[in-house]
């Protein structure tokens, strides 16, 4: 643990160097109801969580509940739990060519996103999509087209698309920052979109941020991209495969290979102080593993 450390550094109260740091939590479980992602993340000391707003390796589910929803909105733990974004499912692909799992990705994709907004959830990452052969071109326009579909069709929606940077693991889009700039610059409706940042993704896809100042060029590569404004949420997750392997294995922080640079730099970054910073490392029932790792990011960043 870092508290006894942490109170020794000279000039710097313990509390105020803690409040000083963006929300923090992890992916947290709804099973048993969205409600109870609530009582789980409240428990384990978390100020920020993601949610999937249903089965994330199902398809579809039945439509919610006006209780069901209530049950969300109007626990007490929304007040204290200010930072919830949602993650998309695992099934979909909105860079699939037509056919079954395009028209499943379309579907599932428009009623994830309206679930997320019936949730008053500001976005919903998702994994810009696997073109699986057809090239990264083609797969990045069959992405805007699906998108931009959905979007036509929920003018009113608040809640917007958050596409994730990552590993490049076999035709994945989105490991070069450039795919990410591509989507945006195509689409008819840019603020429907943002950029959730995951560490071991990018490591992994061969980016570098070794150091403050390589963090300084690869972060100012990304904005130059996507805008500063864009980047709305981290995963902070340490990589178990190598730096530029293309693999997308999380790790527990500070046991992989995402430099601690990179950490302290988010961390301590002062546009993203007000940014959801979310793990997504392995846990077991009791999220045990979850307050380690925040013990060891906050670590790093006031170490
Ligand atoms: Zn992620
Ligand atoms: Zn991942």
């Amino acid at each position: 643990m870092s508290v006894l450390r942490v109170c020794k550094m000279p000039g710097l109260a313990h509390s105020d160097a803690m409040e000083n740091l963006p929300p923090m939590g992890a992916h947290t479980s709804i099973a048993g109801g969205w409600e109870k992602s609530f009582d789980r993340a409240m428990a384990t000391g978390f100020d920020a969580m993601q949610i999937f707003v249903k089965n994330n390796r199902q398809w579809f589910a039945a439509p919610a509940t006006e209780s069901e929803v209530a049950a969300f909105v109007k626990h007490p733990g929304r007040k204290k739990l200010r930072h919830v974004v949602a993650h998309n499912g695992y099934l979909i692909n909105p860079a699939a060519a037509e056919g079954p799992v395009r028209d499943n990705s379309r579907r599932a994709m428009r009623e994830e996103l309206l679930r997320a907004e019936s949730l008053g959830l500001p976005l919903i990452v998702l994994h810009p999509g696997a073109h699986l052969g057809d090239g990264v071109e083609t797969g990045i326009r069959r992405i805007v087209e699906l998108l931009d579909g959905i979007i036509d069709e929920t003018p009113c929606c608040q809640c917007l698309f958050a596409l994730e940077t990552t590993a490049g693991q076999g035709t994945t889009i989105g490991h070069e920052f450039g795919h990410l700039g591509a989507i945006l610059a195509a689409t008819r409706f840019p603020e429907r979109y943002c950029v959730c940042l995951d560490t071991a993704h990018i490591v992994a896809a061969g980016h570098e941020v070794s150091s403050e100042a390589a963090c300084e060029k690869t972060f100012a590569a990304l904005a130059g991209e996507v805008g500063w404004e864009r980047l709305r949420v981290f995963h902070l997750n340490d990589s178990k495969a190598p730096q530029g392997s293309r693999k997308d294995r999380h790790e527990h922080i500070g046991m992989g290979h995402v430099p601690a640079a990179c950490f302290r730099y988010i961390l301590r970054h002062p546009k993203f102080r007000d940014i959801p910073m979310i793990l997504e490392t392995p846990k077991g029932e009791d999220m045990r593993e979850d307050v380690e790792n925040l013990a060891r990011l906050r670590e790093i960043a006031l170490g």
